[in-house]
């Protein structure tokens, strides 16, 4: 019987309280060990899963060390390098222009505010988000991905469609203290139960309070098809 309750803050906190129990322990799946990593981690993840990012960059971290080794690279053979990625072109060109502008404004350090990282090629205020919260411990936004996005929209949390408009939307309705965990959580549900094709209704622990449930609703409130 999925009723979502009264409001939004209050379907938030609940959500978030069922979350919280599901998958304690859920945070960042990409592999880092400096914020020039991460950053690059989060550029190549762009539609791409974490699980293959992760593969690439296990050779990629070894073979490029610094913001100049990335800057320096020759174009051909950095996207050779990620060339099991998605859009590996772009995001090799992407990356050589931001780490040449890291290099030449930043000194070779990753800059640790939204409106310097979003100046950088290819950088967006999703991935500004995660560099921040996972790099500099800076949580100014939601990180707002594909689960994100399908999750919110499903649980009755926002009608907006694109990201930075459900983060504008979110962010007056989710503890500031949640901002960081909100995603991990929804990503985690995302990937074990609440999936774009196929979302496990019977087992997921928000049906009773998701206004998408196949169990009794018609719509899938993310794309606003019927089931
Ligand atoms: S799995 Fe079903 S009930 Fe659970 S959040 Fe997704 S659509 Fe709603």
């Amino acid at each position: 019987m999925g009723t979502p309750l009264d409001t939004r803050t209050a379907q938030a906190e609940e959500v978030l309280d069922r979350l919280y129990e599901e998958y304690p322990d859920t945070t960042i799946s990409l592999t880092y060990s400096n914020r020039l990593e991460l950053l690059i981690a989060v550029m190549l993840s762009a539609q791409c899963t974490d699980e293959r990012v992760n593969k690439v960059t296990a050779e990629l971290f070894a073979k490029y060390d610094s913001a100049e080794d990335y800057a320096d690279a020759d174009q051909e053979e950095l996207a050779e390098d990620i060339n099991s990625i998605t859009y590996y072109n772009n995001k090799a060109k992407y990356i050589r222009s931001a780490c040449a502008d890291i290099l030449e404004k930043h000194d070779g350090e990753v800059p640790d505010t939204m409106s310097e990282l979003t100046e950088l090629a290819g950088v967006g205020r999703k991935t500004a988000n995660v560099v921040l919260q996972h790099g500099h411990d800076i949580v100014e936004g939601i990180v707002v991905d594909t689960h994100v996005q399908r999750l919110s929209r499903r649980l009755g949390l926002t009608e907006e469609e694109y990201p930075e408009k459900i983060e504008t939307d979110l962010m007056p309705v989710v503890p500031e203290t949640d901002w960081q965990q909100f995603t991990h959580l929804f990503i985690s549900h995302g990937r074990a139960v609440c999936d774009a094709r196929n979302p496990d209704c019977d087992a997921c622990a928000l049906e009773d309070i998701c206004p998408s449930s196949k169990l009794d609703h018609d719509v899938d409130l993310a794309s606003g098809d019927e089931w």
